[in-house]
């Protein structure tokens, strides 16, 4: 059989871009090859968010246009996979373009469920049926293997790979469909992560960022000892090649923070980068939300984590117009963000995600305009902050690691045309711009602050790399 072509699209958060690496890894070893064309596709998989109804609505749309070339290449085979795939359903296999629905757990099956489309030429649907139940031990074990063949093989930006630490949800935030997309918290065993890691850096990564939709919740039981993530981010750190270590999303929690804080505070190779969502400054808000703290609580935990690592650079989320935010608690989150002082954080606009708590309980009370005005003023007060953050760094030599050339150009394009236009980032995940040879894409350099914008540092190479 002539290698089939496969056109893969990804939404949503770093656990999807990874889930994707990892597939198109699969598919790659079972002799398919990628293109960029859909037009000319044999396979087109989109790996789906259920976060946000906009992300939804996009792979709807999505569809219709698949729908539509269908109509003249009717052997093309549509799988959707990822958390709208769980989400949805044998609805979403009722769609005239859909071919295959694949959930987060059955991905190691994309391969066979192709196969099983072109010779039997029927619709092929794979989610887990109950979805809060640990997974069935053959599914865990196919995850695992699959994780660990071709996590290796997933790598995104030159230098850098994801590593995934543990799967699932137990918090039940009453706004979010994760637990009910990905299940229960599953964390890997400690030895695969590490073994993982190591052949990551002896394929030439130097930065590794350990996923988890609540990372800091990673915990694993063996017989002699129970593993936290601090656990894992001091051995990850002993890996010789690995220079850098991130890890995200954390959950605002007592539990393993003073170790993990310890840790980044005794490696350097332990990034001092916290990204640590509140999402309120309203008590109210917060118990609506079922996020287990107060706003006061929240901040004495970033004040902990500022006495321990004093370099520390911490980024936030925050959602507007959630059902009952009134003025008064919004202005509360408003004080919040001024208080936290967070390097940057991510406002979203309250959407309701059915299947969620909030969306069977509550009215969701505020107007889109009111979310929108709310939206604009956080992320204004934001901008100040970060504005004045980044000013710090004016004349200061930082080291960075190249991501690779620029992908809109920025303010100072026109000050050095010899060279493109590079983004790196900074042990603390400040985005820098400068120009230089895009052959550096992967490396780690030092670079001079020149100027600063509220998003974004500009620099110019040192000469000294010292
Ligand atoms: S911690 Fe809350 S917001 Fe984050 S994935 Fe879990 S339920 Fe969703």
């Amino acid at each position: 059989m002539n290698p089939m072509k496969l056109h893969i699209k990804s939404f949503g958060c770093q656990m999807n871009k990874l889930d994707t690496a990892l597939v198109t890894a699969a598919l790659k070893d079972a002799r398919f090859n990628l293109t960029e064309s859909v037009k000319e596709a044999d396979v087109v998989l989109i790996n789906t968010c259920s976060v946000r109804d906009h992300a939804e609505q996009r792979v709807i749309s999505h569809l219709g246009h698949l729908k539509h070339i269908k109509e003249s290449k009717p052997d093309l085979i549509v799988g959707v996979i990822g958390c709208m795939a769980q989400r949805l359903g044998d609805k979403l296999l009722e769609h005239e373009a859909v071919n295959i629905v694949c959930g987060p757990t059955q991905i190691p099956q994309i391969a066979d469920l192709i196969t099983e489309v072109i010779e039997q030429n029927k619709k092929e649907l794979a989610i887990t049926e109950q979805i809060r139940k640990p997974a069935p031990q053959p599914d865990s074990d196919a995850l695992e293997e699959f994780e660990s063949a071709y996590g290796i093989e997933a790598k995104g930006i030159p230098g850098q790979a994801f590593v995934r630490v543990m799967r699932g949800c137990n918090k039940f935030c009453t706004y979010c469909i994760v637990p009910y997309v990905r299940g229960p918290e599953v964390s890997r065993p400690p030895q695969a992560i590490i073994d993982q890691i190591k052949r990551l850096a002896d394929d030439g990564i130097k930065q590794v960022t350990l996923l988890g939709q609540a990372v800091n919740s990673y915990e694993y039981k063996a017989a002699e000892k129970t593993y936290s993530l601090a656990d894992i981010l001091a051995k990850a750190a002993e890996i010789q090649d690995i220079e850098w270590i991130k890890f995200v999303t954390n959950y605002p929690t007592e539990k393993y923070f003073d170790e993990i804080l310890q840790v980044m505070a005794d490696s350097p190779k332990v990034c001092p980068y916290l990204h640590i969502p509140a999402q309120s400054g309203s008590d109210k808000i917060l118990k609506a939300m079922n996020r287990r703290y107060t706003a006061d609580w929240y901040l004495s935990l970033l004040d902990k984590a500022r006495a321990i690592v004093p370099e520390i650079a911490i980024a936030g989320d925050l959602i507007v117009g959630f059902p009952g935010e009134t003025d008064q608690d919004f202005q509360q989150t408003v004080e919040l963000v001024k208080k936290a002082r967070y390097r940057n954080c991510f406002v979203f606009k309250y959407s309701p995600r059915p299947g969620t708590t909030a969306d069977k309980r509550l009215q969701n009370t505020v107007p889109l305009q009111v979310k929108q005005a709310r939206n604009i003023e956080l992320l204004a007060v934001q901008e100040k902050i970060s504005e004045e953050l980044n000013r710090e760094f004016l004349g200061k030599t930082v080291k960075v690691l190249i991501e690779g050339p620029s992908k809109k150009p920025h303010l100072n394009a026109a000050e050095n045309q010899n060279n493109p236009q590079l983004v790196a980032r900074t042990a603390t995940d400040y985005i820098v711009v400068f120009n230089a040879p895009q052959s550096l894409a992967g490396q780690f350099t030092k670079v001079k602050i020149t100027k600063t914008t509220p998003l974004t540092l500009f620099a110019e190479l040192t000469a000294s790399q010292e």
